[in-house]
């Protein structure tokens, strides 16, 4: 199905675009591999990728050896055949991974790879699958994959996601069209995200980055002690922010000091919040696919950066499950501020994927944080990073909370206050 509505596609944007849809593809790839993560001579390269973007996937593949990638190991993704496993496997099944296939990746982790995500998921695969299961799976997976975490944790390991349609998604974001016109749609707008399309790609990322950047070094020089927002939705909430946290944005530098882009797009600001500092009400303002079920219009209360109550009008079960995988999926790992004129926010595009959806919008993170949004946090100990208000979970999960009204105070440690957002947009 896949490949007829790609020719689709190349009939469509050769006769509107400037740039024919193959060069457009091809343009992509290659900013995966050299934007994205930036292989270097002699790297191993573990290709994540959903067997729907098989097509796109050998294209990377193809210039990860192009830059001198040593090998690159593919490892497809199938949600379908996932999807079937959860009806039928039984439930200890989840509970563990065998240690064959954890090594896979953890060999590759202390043999020094990059890692690249290539994800063409629909958003509701797994809607009222075995929660138990999916939950077992995640714990399962985090536990075994511990060395590559660890790893990565470390700036051990450049790693990007980035998407690209499957006729499922594209249905789901572009309703009402055909499968093909949809996934033509997709695909337009993915490019637009990624700035595909008129002028030099790798100038427009350069550009993009030293933005984000100049950003956060006001940010960073602020150094707030905690952030408080509020909308119109009803959010009255104030998180605290942890002590030597970083504002990072756009591009990063692994422990190599080589740069690459964690994900494709990007447009967020983001540190790290104290998991023991959070108090007050936050509702969300756009739909949240977790594990292939989507949750909306929900709203948490936080006490002392815990998640006391809960509710939601649609995927209540999913919302339950996410918190109560563990202690720390029940506090915050990340607070991310993007302005609602940023070019995803402006075309107005619901993408049921995080990728897209988190750079529309302010958001925060449940569970794990990052440990490099912390001055020294990669060389702490677990213990010495959660007494610092670093979070430790098997969860990372985004969830908007931006709205075109949202305003955000910065509050500096002697009280003194500064406007950071203003009608959902930076005032800095
Ligand atoms: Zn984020
Ligand atoms: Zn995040």
């Amino acid at each position: 199905v896949m490949g007829g509505i790609l020719c689709v596609n190349v009939i469509k944007y050769e006769r509107d675009n400037d740039m024919g849809f193959s060069e457009k593809l091809q343009e992509y790839a290659r900013l995966v591999a050299r934007q994205g993560v930036n292989v270097t001579a002699g790297k191993y390269v573990l290709l994540f990728c959903s067997i729907e973007a098989a097509e796109f996937g050998r294209m990377v593949e193809e210039e990860c050896y192009r830059l001198g990638a040593r090998d690159v190991i593919m490892i497809y993704k199938d949600q379908k055949a996932s999807r079937i496993r959860l009806d039928y496997a039984p439930l200890d099944e989840y509970k563990t991974l065998p240690e064959w296939q954890a090594e896979q990746r953890n060999y590759y982790a202390r043999e020094g790879c990059v890692t690249i995500n290539i994800l063409a998921e629909d958003p509701e695969a797994y809607a009222g699958a075995s929660s138990e299961k999916l939950q077992a799976g995640a714990l399962a997976a985090h536990k075994a994959y511990k060395e590559f975490y660890d790893i990565m944790d470390k700036g051990g390991i450049r790693w990007t996601i980035a998407a690209v349609p499957c006729v499922e998604w594209a249905r789901k974001v572009f309703p009402g069209n055909t499968d093909a016109k949809a996934v033509s749609k997709l695909w337009e707008s993915i490019f637009k995200t990624v700035r595909i399309g008129r002028g030099d790609t790798v100038a427009k990322w350069q550009r993009h980055d030293r933005v984000l950047k100049r950003r956060a070094k006001i940010l960073n020089t602020a150094n707030f002690s905690a952030l408080r927002y509020k909308n119109s939705l009803g959010t009255n909430f104030t998180v605290g922010l942890a002590d030597c946290h970083i504002w990072k944005g756009g591009s990063e530098k692994c422990a190599e000091g080589v740069d690459y882009f964690p994900n494709l797009p990007t447009e967020e600001l983001f540190t790290m919040p104290d998991c023991r500092r959070a108090d007050g009400s936050v509702y969300s303002s756009m739909p949240l696919s977790y594990q292939g079920e989507l949750i909306e219009n929900f709203r948490l209360d936080f006490k002392d950066g815990e998640v006391v109550s809960y509710s939601a009008e649609k995927g209540y079960g999913a919302l339950e499950r996410l918190l109560s995988t563990d202690d720390g999926s029940r506090r915050l790992g990340e607070v991310a501020l993007i302005p609602c004129d940023s070019p995803i926010a402006q075309s107005g595009i619901l993408y049921y994927n995080t990728l897209f959806d988190e750079n529309a919008s302010c958001h925060l993170a449940l569970g794990e944080c990052y440990p490099d949004t912390m001055r020294g946090g990669e060389l702490l100990s677990e213990e010495e990073l959660l007494a610092r208000g670093g979070n430790r979970s098997a969860n990372h999960v985004d969830f908007m909370i931006g709205t075109d009204d949202m305003e955000i105070v910065g509050i500096k440690k002697d009280g003194s206050e500064m406007k950071i957002f203003e009608n959902g947009r930076f005032v800095i």
